[in-house]
């Protein structure tokens, strides 16, 4: 993963007038905004397609985010996935409502995706990618072969913001 703080500006760059004319106004809100869906009520929350049957992606710009594989059930009212696709994302701490949370973004287009928790061991990656539901779109068919998925290990030492292990274990998102 690339540093959001770092890197001067992404691939998809819009102003905030195309972006709210191309986006519904939740997913504005959430992509733009860094809003978040009330838990229990995104369209994937409850979605678990089969491994073979198609990705999620971006709905901002159709980057490919995860694999179907990568879904599971969390029970913390958001999609949650263990890995991502590589180098699909980018980090930023975020420190909003006296949590410190690791936010994710869209690396083409700077989307707000949701947060990432890492060492609750809810899978063998250990790794949870909560994620609104109005920030992905779930894609039928393969992978675009050029996508690889990222041991999730290997993200720990990237963060800008020293070890995931600081992030609050019991936030939720
Ligand atoms: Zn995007």
């Amino acid at each position: 993963m690339a540093d959001a703080a770092k890197s001067s500006g992404f691939e998809v760059r819009k102003s905030e007038e195309e972006w709210r004319a191309e986006l519904r106004p939740q997913e504005y809100h959430v992509l733009r905004e860094k809003g978040t869906e009330r838990a229990y009520t995104g369209e994937y929350d409850k979605f678990y397609p089969a491994a073979d049957e198609g990705y999620f992606a971006c709905r901002a710009c159709k980057n490919p985010l995860y694999t179907a594989a990568a879904k599971f059930d969390s029970g913390c009212g958001w999609p949650a996935f263990d890995k991502c696709i590589k180098d699909s994302m980018v980090v930023e701490v975020d420190t909003s409502f006296g949590m410190k949370r690791v936010e994710i973004m869209c690396a083409k287009c700077g989307g707000h995706l949701g947060h990432v928790f890492h060492g609750e061991g809810l899978t063998p990656t250990n790794e949870r990618h909560c994620v609104n539901s109005v920030s992905v779109k779930f894609m039928k068919g393969p992978v675009p072969s050029s996508s690889e998925e990222q041991d999730g290990e290997e993200n720990d030492g990237e963060t800008s913001s020293g070890p995931a292990e600081e992030v609050l274990k019991d936030s939720k998102m």
